[in-house]
C-alpha cells in the first residue's frame, strides 16, 4: 500500500482488489531469533500469500501488546487501551479505503490475540465489513507436529523455524546454549512470574526447542504458507456463499 499512489489505489480498490493483509507484531524477546520475530515473520507471510488470495498488503503495525517478556532488553510494550484504540483506527481506515475483506496476519500471542478477535468483530459489525484474524502458530500446530514431529513453543521450533526460512542470519544458533534456556508455559493456576524467567517458552514440557534445520525450516515455511492462504480463500468463499 505504501509502495503506489493514490491514482493507482482507486484503480484497483475495490475493482481489482478488495482484500487486504494487515501484519500486526511486536518487539519482544525471542531466544535466539531476532527481537523483531513477531513483526518479520507476518510481513513475510503477507509477501507469500497475497498473490494467492489477491490481496493487497498493509503496512504492519510494529508496536504491539506484550506483556511477560517486555522486561528483556529490546523489548516494548503499548498498554492495552493505547493499542486497541490506535489499531482499531488503522482498521476503520482500511474499511474507508473500500477494502472488503480485513485479514488480519498476527505475529503475537498473549493478550494481543484476545485484542484482535474482539476488535475484528467490533470493527466488522461497525463498518460492514469481513475481518479474519489468525494466529499462525497455534493455527498451524499440526504443521509443527507433522513437520518436527512434535509441539512447538515461543522462539522454539515454530519461529526459530520460519525465521530460519526468511533469513539465516535472523537466528543466532551459537548463542543457543541448551535446553536450560527455555521453560514450560506452566498450566493454569499453578505459577506465574514477571519477568518471565525465560524468552523460549514451551507449549508442551520437553518439546518445542528450536531445531535449526535449514531443510526442515523451508518445508515448514511453505506447509505454514499454504494452510494460511488455504484459510482466507475458503473463509472468502464462504462469506460469499452466504451472501455476507
Ligand atoms: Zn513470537
Amino acid at each position: 500500500m505504501e509502495r503506489i499512489n493514490w491514482m493507482e489505489f482507486r484503480d484497483w480498490v475495490p475493482a481489482k482488489i478488495n482484500t487486504v493483509l494487515l501484519p500486526l507484531g511486536t518487539l519482544e524477546a525471542h531466544g535466539v531469533t531476532a527481537n523483531g520475530t513477531d513483526i518479520i515473520a507476518p510481513v513475510a507471510m503477507a509477501r507469500e500469500i497475497a498473490p494467492r488470495v489477491n490481496a493487497m498488503i498493509a503496512p504492519a503495525v510494529p508496536y504491539g501488546f506484550t506483556g511477560i517478556l517486555d522486561a528483556y532488553p529490546g523489548s516494548f510494550t503499548v498498554s492495552e487501551d493505547v493499542y486497541r484504540a490506535y489499531v482499531r483506527a488503522v482498521m476503520v481506515g482500511l474499511a474507508k479505503n473500500k477494502f472488503r475483506n480485513i485479514i488480519l496476519l498476527n505475529g503475537h500471542g498473549g493478550g494481543q490475540t484476545a485484542i484482535l478477535s474482539a476488535l475484528a468483530q467490533e470493527v466488522g459489525r461497525e463498518t460492514g465489513t469481513r475481518i479474519l484474524a489468525v494466529n499462525w502458530w497455534s493455527y498451524c500446530s499440526d504443521v509443527t507436529l507433522e513437520v518436527f514431529g512434535e509441539d512447538g513453543g515461543h522462539a522454539g521450533n515454530t519461529e526459530t523455524g520460519y525465521m530460519l526460512a526468511i533469513d539465516p542470519d535472523l537466528v543466532q544458533r551459537k548463542r543457543y546454549s541448551g535446553p536450560e534456556m527455555a521453560t514450560a508455559i506452566p498450566a493454569p493456576n499453578t505459577w506465574s512470574a514477571y519477568p518471565f524467567p525465560s524468552s523460549i517458552l514451551l507449549y508442551k514440557e520437553g518439546q518445542g526447542y528450536p531445531k535449526f534445520d535449514p531443510a526442515k525450516a523451508k518445508i515448514y515455511f511453505r506447509k505454514v504458507n499454504d494452510k494460511i492462504a488455504r484459510l482466507i480463500q475458503d473463509t472468502i468463499k464462504k462469506w460469499d456463499m452466504a451472501g455476507l
